[in-house]
């Protein structure tokens, strides 16, 4: 098994890094200066230059309107995409995870109404699982419910951290449907229109300073039909599993990206800037720290590459996957960590994308999973089996 960059990838691998290059990273403080704005005209002018050049919705299956990169030729061209915290909307990903959920699970109606406009990024979605009353890394306590009444779902609760709530067509809750069940059964997934009455976007909570879209939403008596329900009932947590696994591996290839971005201006930076008469990159401590990232990177990148086999292989990988959402995250932390250091004051100022991307990082080991709880998981899969009288072996799982 080869975890080089397969030939046939490598030329639509440099066209999406050039375009990010380019075009995505002069104007990247313009795009955060305009949160606001929608939908933002620089935006959609790189959308459709994206999808004048052939670089749009790469990894969406054709059946849906993308260009139906395999797997695992995708993982490497996410790490690229990585670069730019932009490129996803840019480049039309970042409702891969979506449109495959609907398509798998949605009724023909919702299919026919949102998945197009979805993969053509005239439309965006969101995700609501996260609730502001109940530690929601053990998603089993979510109080979220919906009931059936006439033939309508009648959802009460409240969410938050639902990214992207703030300009989305629609929202995919996460909800107790079924009390009596076990915990694993009780939960559905519903599609909920972000117009209907009752879906109060109550406020939008900036993190580390930024806006992200991250909203908090009181559902209140929020009324939607009984075909709103993606796949059958109590299928929520198979649902969220399905979208989670391979979803962590796009996640850890585009950390690979930022972090590779941080090495090359920390890099940069070491061989031109001089001190006490020589430069940066002739000190030992730089140097310890240019050792140390890319060491961490390529482990990082080699153990990302290797779930993403498993899993390309049928393998769930679920150890393997939660090693690298903890590893993945630390790396990019440290990454991007060092090359601050080596960039000194310069690198906390907006005049390097150094400063946005640390903050950004430090999401990374709470989004998708708290470090401790796939320290858990993970530990505990391993345990279990030599439980069972089998002993971990490496390279033979
Ligand atoms: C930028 C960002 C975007 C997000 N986007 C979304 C989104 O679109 N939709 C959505 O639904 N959610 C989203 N989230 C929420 C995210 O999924 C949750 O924050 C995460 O699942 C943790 O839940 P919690 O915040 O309730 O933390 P809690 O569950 O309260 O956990 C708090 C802390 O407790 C510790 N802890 C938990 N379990 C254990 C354990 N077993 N052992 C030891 N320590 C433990 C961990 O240190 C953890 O950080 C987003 C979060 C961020 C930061």
């Amino acid at each position: 098994m080869s975890f080089e960059v397969p030939a046939h990838v490598r030329p639509i691998r440099a066209r999406v890094k050039t375009f990010i290059e380019q075009r995505i990273y002069p104007v990247e403080s313009i795009l955060d200066e305009r949160y606001d704005q929608e939908p933002q005209t620089l935006m959609r002018g790189l959308m459709n230059e994206a999808k004048a050049e052939g670089l749009w919705a790469l990894g969406h299956p054709p059946e849906i309107g993308g260009q139906g990169l395999p797997f695992l030729d995708y993982v490497y061209v996410n790490e690229v995409i990585g670069r730019s915290e932009h490129a996803m909307i840019a480049l039309g990903t970042v409702s891969l995870q979506d449109s495959i959920m609907l398509n798998l699970h949605a009724s023909p109606r919702w299919r026919e109404l949102y998945l197009r406009p979805l993969v053509d990024g005239e439309i965006f979605p969101s995700f609501a699982m996260t609730e502001p009353d109940v530690a929601s890394s053990d998603p089993t306590q979510l109080q979220t419910s919906a009931v059936l009444d006439g033939g309508h779902w009648v959802i009460n609760g409240r969410k938050w951290f639902t990214t992207g709530a703030n300009r989305a067509a629609y929202t995919t809750v996460m909800v107790r449907t079924e009390p009596d069940a076990p915990p694993h059964k009780a939960f559905s997934m519903i599609i909920v229109p972000t117009g209907t009455p009752g879906y109060q976007i109550v406020r939008e909570t900036p993190v580390l300073g930024m806006r992200g879209g991250h909203c908090e939403v009181l559902y209140d008596n929020v009324r939607v039909p009984a075909e709103n329900l993606l796949g059958l009932r109590g299928a929520g947590f198979v649902i969220a599993q399905q979208r989670l696994g391979p979803g962590r591996i796009f996640h850890c290839m585009r950390w690979l990206g930022q972090a590779q971005r941080a090495f090359d201006l920390m890099c940069d930076r070491a061989n031109n800037r001089v001190a006490f008469g020589s430069p940066l990159s002739e000190k030992q401590s730089i140097q310890n720290m240019i050792f140390d990232t890319a060491a961490e990177i390529q482990a990082c990148r080699l153990l990302t590459l290797d779930a993403a086999h498993k899993l390309d292989k049928g393998d769930p990988a679920r150890v393997e996957i939660g090693m690298i959402k903890v590893v993945g995250a630390k790396m990019l932390h440290n990454a991007i960590d060092r090359a601050i250091q080596v960039y000194g004051a310069k690198g906390l100022t907006p005049d390097t994308p150094l400063e946005r991307m640390y903050r950004h990082a430090r999401f990374a080991r709470i989004y998708d999973g708290p470090d401790e709880v796939h320290r858990m998981t993970v530990a505990k899969r391993i345990l279990k089996q030599y439980r069972n009288g089998e002993p971990w072996e490496f390279g033979l799982q």
